[in-house]
């Protein structure tokens, strides 16, 4: 069998708010096959965030286990961590978070040269996926000058930029109106489909949930079905 691309065991979150305590995350045991794409589905307030924070290395403050393509994560220093999400994850969030003075190109050429591609190599891949996702029109427009779908788009190609294992994306098409949003989420899972990712999204939509592979549902700070 495969190893997961994404096992996690145990994982427990609370905050203090107020001299109260909420567990958000009651004990969450969840594993994302090698090309698998799971809806992570609960209503707001539900802890899709802080999960996608944990499994992204982007929080700290858990107990419990984290493995990301075999490697034990949840104890490595900054520098470790910030190795994994380079080399190993994608990330999409609701709002772009776009370099507004760069163009779509340069925005998606960026995680290749951090990696340490040529700026050749990370200009072709970057074109290659704003092409296949309809924005081979738009690759000198800034942010401010692409539509909400086409900014979402761009971040999509910016998260496939190093063809990361797992993609992980926080209602990715949160902010866009039913008919965009349907849209632009076929289009990002035709991407990491085709190019074998595995990938982990948050939605409160059910209708978009049924368009994954799984659907996993948080209730209570657990994983239900
Ligand atoms: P979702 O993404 O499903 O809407 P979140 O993970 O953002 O849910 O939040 C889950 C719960 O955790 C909410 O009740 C929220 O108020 C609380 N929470 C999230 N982050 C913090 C924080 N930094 N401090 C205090 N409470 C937080
Ligand atoms: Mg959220």
């Amino acid at each position: 069998m495969n190893e997961p691309v994404l096992k996690i065991a145990g994982l427990r979150r609370s905050f203090e708010q107020g001299g109260a305590r909420i567990d958000v995350l009651r004990g969450i045991d969840l594993d994302v096959a090698p090309g698998e794409i799971v809806a992570l589905l609960g209503p707001s307030g539900s802890g899709k965030s802080t999960l996608l924070q944990a499994a992204g290395l982007l929080e700290g403050g858990f107990d419990g286990q984290i493995s990301i393509a075999g490697e034990r994560v949840e104890a490595l220093d900054n520098a470790g961590r910030t190795r994994v999400r380079r080399d190993r994850l994608g990330f999409v969030y609701q709002f772009h978070h776009l370099m507004p003075d760069f163009s779509a190109l340069e925005n998606v050429q960026l995680p290749g040269m951090v990696a340490g591609r040529s700026t050749a190599d990370a200009r072709a891949r970057a074109a290659e996926l704003l092409n296949s996702l309809g924005l081979g029109e738009r690759l000198t427009h800034r942010p401010s000058q692409l539509s909400g779908g086409e900014q979402q788009r761009v971040a999509v190609a910016r998260a496939l930029a190093n063809r990361p294992v797992l993609v992980l994306a926080d209602e990715p098409t949160g902010n866009l109106d039913e008919a965009t949003a349907a849209k632009v989420l076929a289009q990002f899972l035709a991407l990491v489909r085709g190019q074998g990712s595995a990938a982990l999204v948050a939605t409160h939509n059910v209708a978009l949930a049924a368009a994954m592979d799984r659907v996993v549902t948080l209730h209570e700070g657990r994983i239900a079905g």
